[in-house]
């Protein structure tokens, strides 16, 4: 297909004068029948690459996506792009029988071009066998991170897919679309997925419209204080607040109904008639602010959302990539802002708990990430974007506060001596709360009961807080000098650099993080 008829499909089907980035690149690869793998942040246009030539190939393209509340939406968006409501179509367990024989009877006619699918839905023997007689184009595999564990949305029946692709048609290209590509998750994408020499598009991460802050959640009254205030700056400007857990949505929502803040609370104990409700108002913008679980978000497309706070550290990078993302997706401002403290660091460690042991060493891993972004003295856009594999070479972005303001660095070269030398006279057999009750020499019961106020390192450390020992043995273990032991309690013990480094100690300068203790015990 030429270039000017491909344009001309755009103008056509979807009214856009140009193609986005390197959409057009994308949609040359899928017709010339190669396995394609996109790579696009959050409002790249990535749904275009496959709706595009979905609409102008013989057949129809099999669209997997993970969130059946997702999908009428989209079928609802292709559907007024063309006026042609067969155009598209979605099949999910919410449709009755009567629609799926009506759905089944467009396919047939050849009428539809694309169905959106749920995983679920392919792996039923009866819609393998309609499939495989259907004349199909491609497939489209949307949000494709969810097959890695690494991922951020890791669903199991991901996994299944390139065995139900191949059953269906192996002959066909399949394109993968993913906002999220660590170099990790990409190569479990194209592992699992089967993807057969991939062209593989990659677009910058970076979103230069989006400003990135870290504000150290002090108390929890203090940090909601500090919230109203901001969002009353932002005055009629849509945003999203993310919080932990259920009870903190309501919370929120009801206290800056109390400052006069129109906010709805939206989490998955909520039924869906509510929230669809609450979702339209933020989207028709009755309300200015929702307040919201991770389970708000994904899909949504609201281009002018202009501010997303972080009521507390998210679980991992990539979801604090997405999650501010969703803001300033017009390419206008976009204010991200991420209330952190390390209680909440706690609490996140805490909730894995019962988790299996591998995805308590993925979990640890992807925190401990998370809490170096959150702690650094780096340009924050750098750290994301390295995260993504890539360089930022800026010195200055000008647009997060580290680059704004920044931080003032200590050395800290004799302590880090003294924290290793505690953690061999323990015999590297204690977790950090104890390590560093030795070190300010605070006597617990434990330690009595170790007798361990009588060795010589008890209390070479009073000259500092608990939180200064906690943030530098956190540093500590960014930097490996100290492993920690996740099966075994978090049993600190030093790594061959650690060693190296109290035999021969040199300059590790961190940045004082005394700002990021709360000092209230009953936070959220
Ligand atoms: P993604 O799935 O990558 O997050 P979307 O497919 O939702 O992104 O697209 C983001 C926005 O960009 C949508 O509002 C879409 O209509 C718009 N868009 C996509 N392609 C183009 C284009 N070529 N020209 C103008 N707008 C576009
Ligand atoms: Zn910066």
């Amino acid at each position: 297909m030429s270039s000017t008829s491909l344009h001309q499909s755009l103008q056509e089907e979807f009214g856009f004068d140009s193609f986005k980035g390197n959409q057009e690149a994308i949609i040359k690869s899928l017709l010339a029948g190669k396995d394609t793998f996109v790579i696009k942040p959050t409002g790249g246009g990535k749904s275009l690459c496959y709706q595009l030539p979905a609409i102008i190939s013989d057949g129809v393209a099999i669209i997997i996506s993970p969130l059946i509340a997702l999908m009428k939406n989209q079928v609802d968006l292709v559907r007024s792009y063309s006026s042609k409501d067969d155009v598209a179509h979605f099949l999910n367990s919410t449709l009755t029988k009567k629609e799926i024989r009506e759905v089944h009877d467009d396919l047939l006619s050849g009428r539809t071009k694309m169905l959106y699918v749920a995983p679920e839905t392919l792996t039923k023997q009866e819609n393998l066998e309609f499939f495989s007689d259907l004349k199909l184009s491609f497939f489209a595999v949307d949000e494709a991170h969810c097959i890695s564990e690494w991922g951020h949305d890791f669903r199991p029946e991901y996994r299944r897919l390139r065995e139900m692709m191949t059953q269906i048609n192996p002959d066909i290209p399949v394109i993968a679309l993913t906002a999220t590509a660590t170099p990790k998750v990409q190569s479990d994408i194209i592992k699992n997925l089967g993807l057969k020499e991939p062209e593989i598009f990659i677009s910058s991460f970076n979103r230069p419209n989006l400003y990135y802050e870290i504000q150290p959640k002090i108390k929890k009254d203090q940090t909601i204080k500090n919230i109203v205030r901001f969002i009353v700056q932002m005055k009629g400007k849509s945003g999203i607040i993310y919080t932990l857990n259920r009870k903190t949505t309501e919370e929120l929502a009801d206290m800056l109904m109390a400052n006069g803040i129109k906010a709805v609370a939206y989490h998955a104990g909520l039924d869906s008639k509510l929230r669809a409700e609450r979702q339209d108002l933020f989207l028709n913008e009755d309300v200015q602010v929702i307040v919201a679980t991770i389970a708000f978000g994904m899909g949504i497309d609201k281009p002018d959302i202009r501010f997303v706070i972080h009521f507390n550290i998210p679980k991992s990078i990539e979801n604090y990539y997405q999650e501010t993302g969703r803001a300033g997706r017009d390419g206008l401002e976009g204010k991200c802002v991420l209330y952190y403290s390390h209680k909440d660091v706690s609490k996140l460690e805490h909730l894995m708990r019962d988790k299996p042991l591998s995805e308590r060493e993925v979990g640890a891993q992807l925190i401990s990430e998370t809490v170096a972004y959150a702690e650094s003295g780096v340009c924050r856009r750098k750290i994301l974007m390295s995260y993504f594999g890539e360089e930022y070479t800026e010195k200055n972005c000008g647009e997060c506060d580290n680059c704004l303001h920044p931080k003032e660095q200590v050395e800290a070269k004799d302590n880090v001596v003294k924290a290793l030398k505690v953690i061999k006279a323990l015999d590297e057999r204690f977790a950090s709360d104890y390590v560093v009750n030795i070190i300010i020499g605070r006597l617990t019961p434990n330690i009595a009961m170790y007798r361990h106020e009588g060795i010589a390192e008890f209390g070479i450390g009073k000259d500092q807080p608990d939180h200064y020992w906690n943030s530098l043995i956190r540093q500590m273990l960014l930097e490996g000098l100290l492993s920690k032991d996740i099966e075994d309690y978090g049993v600190l013990k030093l790594t061959k650099a650690g060693d190296a480094f109290s035999k021969k100690p040199k300059s590790f300068k961190i940045v004082l993080n005394n700002l990021y203790e709360e000092a209230n015990a009953d936070d959220d």
